[in-house]
């Protein structure tokens, strides 16, 4: 279907992206904003106006939407469901996962099929070899666009469950965000003594590299077998040791006048899992903690 039809709703910086990835292949291509000026420029590329909601859904099976949230898609629609029986919404916004089940329940009542989805990469990232999207919802409404979807980055399904996608995206999302963050928080820490980001750099590269590596500072692969096999070996770097330690992160945090609320974080998840008992393993063992916080 390398020449089938898709509908944008949504142009946003994402969605603006999406619509001129697919004119960039020559896909036929038709958009809606709800502030509509910003259709212009993708309508100057080729792209074709649909002038309401229900006219971007009449122009074919498939409708990339790319909105703030969920609700968006509701006010979007609202007055125009009987345009959506037959169509196959694939959504690639933010939400909860319990707001992806329920909007695939919804898209349901009136005859559509949700794919749910999220987008790894910024909005110049898309369509570039970087680009990957998890996908859940069904299959084989994802299969008949596949190719279209392709456009935008790797499809990467990841199960029926319509919550599955954000899930992904969201557990991509926290490493994300605490890994960069807490580099933040180092620099500010060396840099409190007087030190740049740039004189930390190359300590902060040596640890991101390492922890992916298959050697014995290797701590993706080995953390991940320890997690899979519940067992946590803390014989040479035990938690309560690493919990101490995390205290002093924070006083050190305190001491140079700097935010305390993320080592404090994790101090407070390390004391918690060394109070209830997990002391002398190692550090993996706070995901049973984070597993059953009420433990
Ligand atoms: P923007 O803030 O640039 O765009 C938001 C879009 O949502 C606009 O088109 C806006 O319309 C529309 N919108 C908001 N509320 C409503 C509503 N009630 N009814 C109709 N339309 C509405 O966001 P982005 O384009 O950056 O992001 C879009 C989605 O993509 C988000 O869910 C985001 O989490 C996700 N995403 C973004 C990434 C990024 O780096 N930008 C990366 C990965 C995912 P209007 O123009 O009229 O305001």
């Amino acid at each position: 279907n390398g020449d089938a039809p898709v509908t944008v709703i949504g142009l946003g910086a994402m969605g603006a992206a999406m619509a001129e990835a697919f004119l960039k292949d020559g896909r036929p291509t038709t958009v809606w904003n709800r502030t509509a000026a910003k259709a212009d420029p993708l309508v100057d590329k080729g792209a074709q106006r649909a002038s309401t909601p229900a006219e971007a859904l009449a122009a074919g099976e498939l409708v990339v939407i790319s909105q703030l949230d969920y609700p968006a898609m509701y006010d979007t629609f609202a007055g125009a469901e009987a345009a959506l029986d037959g169509k196959v919404l694939v959504n690639l916004s933010s939400g909860t996962p319990q707001e992806l089940r329920e909007a695939a329940g919804w898209a349901a009542g009136h005859g559509a099929r949700l794919v749910t989805g999220g987008i790894m990469v910024p909005p110049p990232g898309i369509g570039t070899p970087d680009s990957y999207v998890f996908y859940s919802g069904p299959e084989p409404a994802l299969d008949t666009h596949r190719k279209t979807l392709e456009t935008l980055g790797a499809v990467t399904y990841v199960g029926a469950d319509p919550g599955l996608a954000m899930l992904y995206y969201q557990a991509m999302l926290m490493m994300f965000w605490s890994t960069l963050t807490s580099y933040f928080h180092a620099v500010a820490l060396v840099g409190s003594a007087g030190a740049t980001a740039e004189d930390l750099r190359p300590f902060a590269a040596r640890l991101y590299g390492q922890l992916t590596g298959d050697g014995p500072m290797g701590f993706l692969p080995i953390l991940t077998r320890e997690i899979d096999a519940r067992e946590y070996p803390g014989e040479q770097n035990s938690l309560h040791m690493q919990a101490v330690g995390a205290a002093h992160v924070v006083e050190a945090f305190r001491d140079a006048g700097l935010h305390t609320g993320m080592p404090g974080a994790l101090r407070d998840l390390f004391a918690q899992a060394d109070a209830a008992g997990h002391g002398a393993e190692g550090l993996t063992s706070v995901i049973e903690v984070i597993r059953d916080p009420q433990a």
